[in-house]
């Protein structure tokens, strides 16, 4: 039988076995030597002994990236660095993680209610300048370019499949890389998810939201069904707010300035005033520009 102390003298072997393999590794890896170099004014021997789980990790770490790609938190990457006391292992972000970080905040910009799915890849540069789409491009490029000074926004009109939804959706992606919020909305969509909210009394809430957007974009307006409550309750409620607080605002739709009104008018009597006042509030808010064209579903 082994006494206490062959015990005790098989652990610390074992345990200064272990330590020499340990420094015989990590003294092995290109890095952690030159990190020692590179700090060896600052650097005692007893730091140095004291920070070998550390060396270790930094090791251990570094293989798991070269092998898998990923260190064990994802998307950093090891680095040393010198305490007072003991070398340390940072985990800092690889320019791949900021960049799709930096993506994702731009796309976070932008709020979407049933608009196509990628709609927040499109981009200018995708957009073919026809000579039927130009002057509503550059109304975008000039609002792009002038947004502290521009208070009006633009409805887009012109028939089926001529880009409007997509010139939006470049224009609100354009928007966002300068920091800019937009709330990007397909209306007949928009109005029954509005619908649904009353019941559980959210309705204004959402309201607020969309009244008080950094920009707002109602896409394919005059695609709803009218109702007075949409008209009265919802479009004149946020786009009267808008425009006492000169909040940009953008539409498209199919129908031109005439029909529009025809859409707002309904039928009664009475609804031909508020037709006009409300007619009244888009134009105030916004310029009409036709964008012309082939159909491109085709
Ligand atoms: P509208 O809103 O006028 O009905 P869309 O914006 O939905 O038209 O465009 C119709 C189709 O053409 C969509 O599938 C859209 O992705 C595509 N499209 C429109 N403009 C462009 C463009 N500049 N580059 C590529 N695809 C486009
Ligand atoms: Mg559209």
């Amino acid at each position: 039988m082994e006494s206490i102390g062959d015990v005790l003298k098989n652990k610390v072997t074992n345990l200064s076995k272990r330590k020499s393999e340990i420094i015989s590794k990590v003294m092995k890896d290109a890095e952690v030597l030159q990190f020692l170099k590179n700090n060896q004014k600052q650097l005692t021997q007893e730091i140095i002994d004291r920070s070998y789980p550390q060396l270790l990790e930094f090791v251990s770490e570094k293989k798991k990236v070269e092998q898998s790609g990923y260190s064990s938190n994802k998307g950093f990457i090891p680095k040393l660095r010198l305490n007072e006391t003991f070398i340390d292992v940072a985990f800092v972000p690889t320019e791949e993680y900021l960049r799709k970080n930096e993506i994702k905040a731009i796309k976070n910009r932008i709020h979407t209610v049933e608009m196509p799915a990628n709609i927040k890849n499109y981009t200018f540069k995708d957009v073919d300048g026809t000579k039927e789409r130009m002057e509503a491009l550059k109304f975008c490029l000039d609002f792009c370019e002038g947004f502290e000074d521009h208070k009006k926004g633009a409805y887009f009109y012109g028939s089926y499949g001529v880009g409007k939804t997509y010139l939006l959706g470049a224009l609100a992606g354009e928007l966002a890389q300068k920091g800019i919020n937009s709330y990007l909305a397909h209306f007949p969509s928009l109005v029954v998810e509005l619908k649904a909210s009353i019941s559980n009394n959210s309705v204004n809430d959402k309201i607020n939201l969309i009244k008080e957007a950094q920009v707002l974009m109602l896409d394919d307006i005059g695609g709803e069904s009218l109702t007075q409550w949409v008209r009265d309750d919802i479009l004149m409620v946020i786009l009267d707010y808008r425009m006492r607080y000169q909040l940009p605002t953008f539409f498209t739709s199919n129908l031109n300035l005439e029909q529009l009104e025809e859409h707002f008018k309904g039928t009664n009597i009475e609804d031909e005033r508020k037709a006009k006042r409300l007619l009244e509030r888009v134009k105030s808010l916004s310029v009409f520009v036709r964008i012309g064209g082939a159909n491109r579903r085709i």
